[in-house]
């Protein structure tokens, strides 16, 4: 009897993936990074004076708009709650109200207190020279810490290439004919694209954008994205 992956009609899910990413062409990546550069130019993400400041930001925006996290950031700032030590000896209760605008208040009051204190025992330069994939195990480890935290903070706070996925781009991966996890999304925007601080950091901050003006107030109709030349297709349609 053949192995199952073998038998006819069978297909794993990577294989699924490696099908669905052949319909993309060689260059549709870098052509979607330059509309989307044309029509809002460059972001210069991530918004913040410290290094420190862009992970309480990576941990702030989970599931909320950015301009909860600005004001919670404010007021962060203002109490001078920005510098590890500071925060993790931040009393609970004062630190919930301080980021109560971005929801989930308690849960995120915790996990900034626990990130602070990794952060007095870890020497963060030292932490930020590791290899990439180690420094990703290394903050995966931290309590709170998922794909896309890690990766906003080895991108925009380590300064490393990791190319973030969050729910914007794999919507809008979806639209364009590509379903993929968060590895899987990650690692084709990393094989098609040069490993580019930069340009991720610009890429990630457009799909944000674009979202934002686009996708969040349902202009499908007007989706820039839809006359990238490619063979997908975008919401099931063939794109001409
Ligand atoms: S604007 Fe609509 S069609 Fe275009 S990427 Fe966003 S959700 Fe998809």
């Amino acid at each position: 009897m053949p192995p199952i992956s073998q038998c006819a009609g069978y297909r794993s899910e990577e294989d699924k993936f490696l099908l669905l990413t052949s319909k993309l062409g060689n260059n549709d990546l870098n052509i979607i990074y330059k509309i989307l550069l044309e029509e809002f130019g460059p972001q210069y993400w991530w918004p913040a004076e410290t290094r420190f400041e862009v992970i309480v930001g990576a941990f702030l925006t989970q599931q909320t708009k950015w301009s909860n996290v600005e004001k919670a950031i404010q007021n962060l700032k203002q109490a001078g709650m920005l510098e590890p030590h500071k925060l993790a000896k931040a009393d609970i209760k004062s630190l919930e109200e301080m980021i109560r605008c971005c929801g989930f208040y308690r849960q995120k009051a915790d996990r900034l207190k626990k990130v602070a204190h990794f952060f007095t025992e870890n020497d963060m330069d030292e932490l930020f020279k590791l290899p990439t994939e180690e420094l990703r195990k290394v903050l995966l480890s931290i309590h709170g810490v998922g794909n896309e935290t890690a990766d906003s903070i080895i991108l925009y706070a380590a300064n490393k290439p990791k190319f973030v996925i969050d729910a914007y781009t794999t919507r809008i991966m979806d639209c364009i004919g590509i379903k993929g996890n968060y590895r899987q999304l990650q690692n084709l925007f990393e094989m098609m694209l040069p490993h580019e601080v930069t340009l991720f950091k610009e890429y990630h901050a457009l799909i944000v954008e674009y979202a934002k003006v686009y996708c969040g107030k349902k202009r499908c109709n007007e989706c820039i994205l839809l006359n990238v030349s490619r063979k997908g297709t975008i919401h099931g349609q063939k794109q001409v």
